[in-house]
């Protein structure tokens, strides 16, 4: 059996250790220091200069505190794209608010506008104006920011940007995590760049951030003994941790051109086949590519791929089932129109690693071609 192909594995730089092996020697293993600030300037730097990095531990917390920042609590309603992972939505029923799922447009696969103001016009005639929205740049593709930019300053709800997938992924030139009143990167495993496990959170001042790293840090009230007046959580990145990701971010752009070299091989390999769509970029929009995305003509065909590819060893997975549809969030309300349905049945993500080799890619699409025939 030849050797398996992940969906979205690691790719190491080599520059990781140096800065893991400062942190040793400095002994520097506390969690707080100078990886920290570095990193965080760096991404700073390379996402939006006038903006404020903090760095946690996962993607998922960077959510949670975004939520509680933007001053939702119990019983609040928050408006969600229903087409993404559970971890945008999952931190929703932390806090005790209730979801309203939104679903997505054809053009970029996210939140749809139209969708998602008649969904804050219903919310608002019935008294229950909503705290904040989540909008999602699905599998690194932005979301139409400048619609859903004027919908959040027309009914005055502050966005939460997941760009947990889209570190890299831009707008008109604008990076991908500046677009939202707060935005979230995820440094995850799987994602274009890891730190095993971490994440960012965007803020758009200086006290908003000062309150981030507060609540992240346990919370605690400026005594010289422990004393807390509010809530607070362990959610900061480590100095270890945050080592990985200066040796990660030196390689960032690399790893963004082979994910969409990739993209591009798949699209031109397959383009013969007249049934399988690949989401194009929307004029001004960047994406990623962190994962390529392909549409089959029927779920049964998808499914057919998949398993094609899985008796060969190669691992890919079917498109998000959407938040309205899983078992968790089914009770709360949602608008649909059937496209993220839709892109669930038919959608595969393809492996996507920016370290496939040109064999490798051959092995996919072989495969794929073969069940076409
Ligand atoms: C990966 C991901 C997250 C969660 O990030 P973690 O760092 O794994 O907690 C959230 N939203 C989306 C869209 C993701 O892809």
């Amino acid at each position: 059996m030849s050797r398996r192909i992940w969906l979205s594995p690691s790719h190491l730089s080599g520059q990781e250790k140096k800065y893991i092996y400062d942190a040793f020697d400095a002994n520097w293993i506390a969690p707080l220091g100078p990886n920290v600030g570095e990193f965080e300037n760096s991404l700073q730097q390379y996402i939006a200069k006038e903006k404020y990095c903090t760095a946690l531990n996962s993607g998922t917390s960077a959510i949670h505190l975004a939520l509680i920042l933007a001053g939702v609590s119990k019983g609040d309603t928050v408006l969600c794209q229903s087409f993404t992972f559970c971890a945008s939505a999952n931190p929703i029923l932390y806090v005790g608010a209730k979801p309203v799922f939104v679903d997505s447009e054809r053009d970029t696969w996210n939140m749809c506008p139209q969708l998602l103001e008649k969904a804050i016009q219903e919310r608002l005639a019935l008294g229950k104006k909503p705290k904040a929205m989540i909008a999602v740049n699905g599998y690194g593709m932005p979301y139409k920011v400048d619609e859903i930019q004027a919908l959040s300053e027309k009914y005055e709800i502050p966005i939460i940007e997941d760009a947990a997938g889209a570190l890299g992924s831009s707008v008109n030139k604008q990076k991908c995590g500046s677009f939202g009143d707060y935005g979230v990167i995820s440094f995850n495993g799987n994602k274009i760049i890891t730190t095993s496990s971490g994440g960012v959170l965007i803020c758009k001042d200086k006290e908003t951030q000062q309150k981030a790293i507060f609540l992240g840090t346990q919370a605690k009230d400026n005594e010289v003994h422990y004393q807390h007046s509010e809530l607070g959580y362990n959610y900061r990145m480590t100095n270890i941790i945050a080592g990985i990701g200066r040796g990660q971010l030196a390689v960032l752009d690399e790893r963004v051109h082979a994910r969409r070299a990739n993209f591009e091989f798949y699209k031109r390999e397959l383009a013969h086949i007249s049934e399988i769509q690949f989401l194009e970029e929307p004029v001004g929009f960047f994406s990623n590519r962190w994962l390529t995305c392909m549409l089959t003509p029927s779920f049964e065909m998808r499914e057919q791929i998949r398993l094609a590819l899985e008796s060969e060893n190669i691992e890919s997975r079917p498109l998000w089932k959407p938040m309205h549809q899983q078992p968790l969030f089914s009770k709360y309300e949602s608008y649909t129109n059937g496209v993220s349905e839709e892109l669930f049945k038919r959608g595969l993500c393809l492996p996507s690693g920016s370290n496939l080799t040109n064999a490798e890619l051959l092995r996919i699409v072989n495969c794929i071609k073969n069940t076409f025939e």
